[in-house]
């Protein structure tokens, strides 16, 4: 390595960081990141093995452990959040689970909110009780009930703020006292808001989780994720976790992330604006029962959202009048908005969750969400924005 601007400087703001941190140039000196694709390293000598193995030499040993285009990727996202330490993993959903199997063992109890994304309910209501880890859900919204749900073995509390996909807001620093005075450790899925509007380490946090899948790549190309929190829980409670049942990032998907970091600012910031105009539009339509935009004064938890967001969303939640038959004509109309269960994407994708992302979860559990049948989910791209208000307009005037 000739040259290595490892974490990047702390005075460089996000932009800056996102294009430089974490690179690792090899003595050849090019100007993108390199994509080692290998599974292993070669040792000069037998003394340089051990030296690699008993830690004395802290190079790399096996792609299941580390691998250099990964730790760029992990060092680039950790400047970003400003946390110690971070872990890539292969998917949204592997960086989920770690990070709870990584905060209880059996015996434990977790604390969750009951709006999230479909898999992470799955892993706190059915899967960590198969391991003897009880857990509670409460309405997120509510601090009062994370007070009551406390028991004296929670160990984890586990939320996403903004949620999927009704978007509400989740008073992150209030949470974290609760977790604190628990004991138990506050794991925050930051997809919905992004690296760049939420920084919930800041807000008292312990553990960050995103799907890298989203907005990181927001291209389409390939699935990701990561865990950020301090170096002794990442090193002591994830690495073994890694290390012995290999969720590992591959080396293919972390450049192709940490190409999509260096772009992740003027995107978000274009989804956003765009996402804005599409709401204010929204807002105003007779055959929109409601609109739900985290940017709007209007929404539910405004004053949560300007106190701990430093953005609105790429992402807006309506409720058209006339229930499914209705939110399936308007999605049917559209020609430039493509129907698809995926979000944070180059193109704008639209979801009719209670067939779709929350079929599963029954129909009592969507009407306690808030997901009615006439809800639909609208992930906003890049495309001009005058072509998407008209494609609106139009599959409006459909319904
Ligand atoms: C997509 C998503 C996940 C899961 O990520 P994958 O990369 O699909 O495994 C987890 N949480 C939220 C909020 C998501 O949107």
């Amino acid at each position: 390595m000739t040259e290595n601007t490892k974490t990047g400087s702390k005075n460089w703001r996000p932009s800056t960081t996102l294009v430089h941190g974490g690179t690792m140039r090899s003595p050849f000196g090019e100007t993108s990141e390199t994509l080692y694709l290998t599974q292993g390293f070669v040792y000069d000598d037998a003394q340089a093995a051990e030296a690699r193995f008993n830690g004395e030499d802290p190079g790399y040993v096996y792609s299941r452990y580390a691998n250099p285009t990964v730790t760029m990727f992990e060092d680039r996202i950790k400047a970003l959040e400003g946390a110690e330490a971070a872990r890539g993993t292969a998917s949204g959903m592997a960086a989920v689970t770690l990070a709870l199997m990584a905060c209880v063992k059996a015996g434990d109890h977790v604390v969750a909110a009951k709006a999230l994304f479909g898999s992470c309910r799955y892993i706190c209501e059915t899967l960590l009780p198969r391991f003897g880890v009880e857990s509670t859900l409460v309405d997120g919204t509510d601090i009062e009930q994370w007070k009551a749900a406390v028991r004296p073995n929670t160990r984890a509390m586990f939320l996403e703020s903004p949620t999927n996909p009704t978007l509400e807001i989740i008073d992150i620093a209030a949470v974290a006292q609760i977790a604190r005075e628990a004991g138990a450790r506050l794991v925050v899925d930051n997809v919905f808001a992004t690296p760049l509007f939420q920084s919930p380490l800041s807000l008292g946090a312990d553990v960050v989780v995103y799907s890298a899948t989203k907005h990181i790549d927001g291209q389409g190309r390939c699935l990701g994720g990561v865990v950020l929190s301090d170096e002794e829980w990442i090193s002591d409670e994830v690495m073994p976790l890694i290390r012995h049942t290999g969720p590992h990032m591959s080396p293919f998907s972390a450049w192709v992330l940490l190409k999509g970091l260096e772009t992740l600012p003027i995107r978000v910031a274009r989804q956003t604006e765009t996402a804005g105009q599409i709401a204010d539009f929204l807002a105003g339509q007779n055959k929109v029962k409601r609109l739900i935009y985290p940017g709007r004064d209007d929404h539910p938890q405004a004053e949560v959202a300007r106190r701990q967001m430093r953005g609105g969303s790429t992402m807006l939640a309506i409720e058209i009048d006339g229930g499914k038959e209705a939110a399936f004509r308007f999605t049917n109309a559209l020609e430039i908005v493509r129907i698809s269960n995926n979000l944070g994407d180059a193109k704008s994708l639209i979801t009719h969750p209670a067939t779709t992302t929350h079929q599963s979860v029954g129909e009592e559990a969507r009407a306690e969400l808030g997901i009615t049948d006439g809800m639909l989910r609208l992930s906003v791209g890049l495309e001009d924005p005058l072509d998407l208000l008209e494609d609106v307009e139009k599959a409006l005037a459909a319904v």
